[in-house]
């Protein structure tokens, strides 16, 4: 492997953080991301803001080890996981596949995940927030009543327009194809991240995954690696 090849590769598997910025974030708070975002989401918060929201970021850049603990987290019984419905699991009734399936409906694969790029965001409003409320990041929370639904309601007429009217910004996750669960609050930089996406091989994160021992159901992964490619990281 060369050495472009490696960082290209650290980079799309959340292994190296040579490619971001720090961004200022609510509460006094940074986070990580890909340089060449770092100007469109700029001017994407200063739309919002012109409509009375104060767009901010709540994820940014996650990296590989960071995924990989919420990963084992989930498998483990020490984190919740959820159903389709928003529910709490009792993963115990589960066999190892079902097990893997639901962690991804609402959590990446480490190595997988649109957040080792640093290209991809997850956003909230936090004018419309009330003092010490915490994010939930639910669909309830982005619609109907829900406080950040106004917020949204903005960007979906704005992408309704074309990404241009969002300086590139998309939202991968906008509708439930029976992988990942639905996100409006998730967007994502297309000019870098479709590129990324397409970089993103199955042999890039077998080979990544092969190496860790400590990520929960390696062999399970590896076994289904085809399945949960087409159906969780693709989109
Ligand atoms: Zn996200």
């Amino acid at each position: 492997m060369t050495k472009t090849q490696k960082i290209e590769e650290d980079v799309l598997t959340g292994s190296t953080e040579c490619h971001l910025v720090s961004v200022g974030a609510h509460n006094q708070q940074f986070m990580l991301i890909h340089e060449m975002v770092l100007d469109p989401f700029y001017r994407l918060r200063a739309d919002a803001e012109k409509q009375g929201f104060d767009l901010c970021i709540c994820s940014g850049f996650r990296s590989y080890e960071r995924q990989l603990a919420i990963w084992n987290g989930k498998l483990s019984g020490n984190r919740p996981v959820y159903d389709q419905s928003g529910k709490p699991l009792k993963l115990n009734q589960l066999n190892d596949w079902e097990k893997v399936q639901a962690v991804l409906r609402w959590s990446a694969m480490p190595g997988a995940s649109r957040h080792h790029w640093g290209t991809d965001i997850d956003i909230f409003d936090a004018n419309a927030m009330t003092e010490g409320y915490q994010i939930q990041l639910t669909p309830e929370e982005c619609e109907g009543q829900g406080l950040f639904a106004p917020m949204h309601q903005w960007l979906t007429g704005a992408l309704a327009n074309g990404e241009q009217n969002t300086y590139g910004f998309f939202q991968p996750y906008a509708t439930d194809k029976g992988g990942v669960a639905p996100e409006r609050w998730h967007l994502s930089y297309g000019p870098i991240a479709k590129i990324y996406g397409e970089q993103l091989s199955k042999s890039i994160i077998r080979q990544k995954l092969s190496r860790d021992a400590n990520l929960m159901y390696l062999d399970v992964v590896l076994d289904h690696l085809d399945e949960i490619f087409e159906r969780f990281v693709q989109i």
